[in-house]
């Protein structure tokens, strides 16, 4: 059978950098390929090449057995291949359907794209408001435009960077069912994802990526984790260390917070919380039930009443970031560029965004915002050729780790995490949970926001969930289980709002 695309020795080279270094492989139509590699090791690369988004320096690609010679995603999408980026390509001023419109070359009205989002949204479990802007999206839900986006150009090949990240885990068993029927249909399917039990359920092969060459080409279900895993990295990835230490004083204090949401942004109700030095609360829940709003109040992107926060028992509801950052506070954001560090910008100058002891007396000290970029890199693992690149040319996993890195090694004494370790290989997410936890064990109090439960129950003392923005209690993690939390994640604690007025329905 003719494969659906073949690449045979292709090379990409950035300065300093083989991006790729001669990637010969086949897809099959209907298969389901994936992709597997450390953070860096090309996988988002050799997929951009492939779409036209990148040229190779060597190599060959054929597609249904023609060379496949495509210089933009433009032509890449009229020749039938489509692609969701790991990071997203929206427009955040546009709408769903201004978004979606400009990815089509077709003659469609905006009513009848508005109406094709909403039927494939139905069919394929991914619902979603045509007229929504972008900007007022959760992550869950620009995920879900990028796909839909995706299958309105009737792809042969679609490939999907790291898709799952910020998809909860229903929507994963909805998207990975799209992607079965896609198959089952003749449409080649490209997967990239750090998680290896995904990989696993969905994928008929794995090949695995290091350093730019392909290194294995296996059956995903005939290998264990730790096997691939192995394969991966080269090393058994570590191991995550168990917190030790009681908490002491509450540092961190939120009380009976309301901040009414908009029609399309979930607002906080009442919310309480207080977290003490030397520990690590865990809010689970599913993305876009106040997750955003919570993180705004406690950074200080959004202001409240003085007493409303209270950082080391000194009202702050008032205070911006930069004030709360100087008093110990600090924030990473969900969203890694544009958000959390300034694309074009150099790594250097990203640590000078947030690194207050990097400017004195207005002079930003460059010789030192250089150093200790080097040593977030060196401490971190980031895959770069040096800090002066441009914080946008590190592949999604290691920026993430810069980030990370750039506040943890300015020893916060209160830090909030938005997704610590989306799009993070499983090596580089152990470094992060372990550097997590050390800094608790240092005394640090820590607020972490994650879908990944298993993540939470991994480095939390206590767990909340968050549901239509009220937040649950926050209990010690070994009074929980998964399941519990699964429930919890559903409004179903005790004596919860949602949980007395489904008793009430069912009465
Ligand atoms: P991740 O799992 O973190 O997404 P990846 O396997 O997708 O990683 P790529 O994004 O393909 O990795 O990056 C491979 C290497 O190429 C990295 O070292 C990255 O810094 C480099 N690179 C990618 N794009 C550029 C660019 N535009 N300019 C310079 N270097 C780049």
């Amino acid at each position: 059978m003719t494969p659906r695309l073949s690449l045979r020795g292709i090379t990409k080279r950035y300065p300093g950098i083989v991006a790729n270094d001669g990637v010969t492989l086949d897809i099959a139509p209907g298969e389901v390929l994936a992709i597997l590699g450390e953070n860096g090791a090309g996988k988002s690369t050799l997929m951009k090449i492939i779409y036209g988004a990148a040229r190779p320096d060597e190599g060959e690609i054929s597609f249904d057995g023609k060379p496949l010679e495509v210089s933009s995603p433009a032509e890449a999408r009229e020749l039938g291949i489509a692609m969701v980026h790991q990071h997203f390509a929206l427009f955040d001023t546009l709408t769903v359907a201004e978004n979606v419109a400009l990815g089509l070359s077709g003659s469609l009205t905006p009513a009848q794209i508005s109406e094709q989002i909403k039927a494939l949204g139905e069919k394929y479990g991914l619902p979603i408001d045509p007229s929504s802007i972008v900007m007022e999206l959760s992550m869950g839900e620009r995920q879900r435009v990028e796909i839909l986006r995706a299958l309105m150009t009737h792809p042969k090949l679609l490939i999907l960077d790291e898709p799952t990240s910020v998809l909860t885990p229903q929507a994963v068993r909805t998207l990975f069912k799209t992607l079965h029927q896609l198959s089952a249909e003749g449409v080649s399917i490209l997967f990239i994802s750090h998680k290896l039990d995904e990989i696993r359920e969905l994928a008929n092969r794995c090949v695995v990526l290091r350093s730019g060459r392909v290194v294995a080409s296996v059956d995903p279900k005939a290998e264990t984790e730790e096997e691939l895993a192995r394969m991966m990295i080269g090393d058994d990835p570590p191991t995550v260390r168990e917190a030790s230490g009681e908490a002491g004083e509450v540092v961190f204090e939120m009380k009976h917070v309301t901040i009414p949401g908009t029609t399309r942004v979930c607002g906080i109700e009442d919310v309480t919380l207080s977290v003490r030095a030397g520990e690590i609360v865990g809010i689970a829940g599913i993305s876009g039930n106040g997750q955003a709003r919570f993180m705004a109040t406690a950074s200080g992107e959004c202001a409240t009443p003085s007493d409303s926060v209270r950082l080391f028992g000194k009202p702050v509801g008032g205070l911006d970031t930069h004030a709360r950052r100087l008093s110990g506070l600090r924030y990473v954001p969900e969203q890694r560029l544009g958000h959390a560090a300034v694309p074009e910008l150099s790594l250097t100058a990203n640590t000078i965004l947030t690194g207050d002891v990097l400017v004195r007396s207005g002079f930003i000290l460059r010789e030192r915002a250089k150093e200790f970029a080097n040593l977030v890199i060196e401490r971190f693992h980031v895959k770069t050729p040096n800090a002066e690149k441009a914080a946008g040319s590190l592949s999604g996993g290691n920026l993430q780790k810069f980030i990370m890195g750039r506040e943890i090694l300015n020893r916060p004494r209160v830090l909030l995490v938005h997704q610590p370790t989306w799009g993070v290989d499983v090596g580089a997410a152990a470094v992060i949970r372990n550097s997590l936890i050390r800094l608790r064990d240092d005394g640090a109090a820590i607020i972490v926001v994650s879908e990944e439960i298993d993540e939470l129950f991994e480095v939390s003392d206590r767990i909340a969930v968050m549901y239509r923005g009220a937040l649950s209690p926050a209990v010690p993690k070994k009074t929980l289980t998964i399941e519990e939390v699964g429930r919890w994640m559903a409004g179903l604690w005790p004596n919860s709002p949602f949980a007395r007025k489904h008793s009430a329905e069912a009465d």
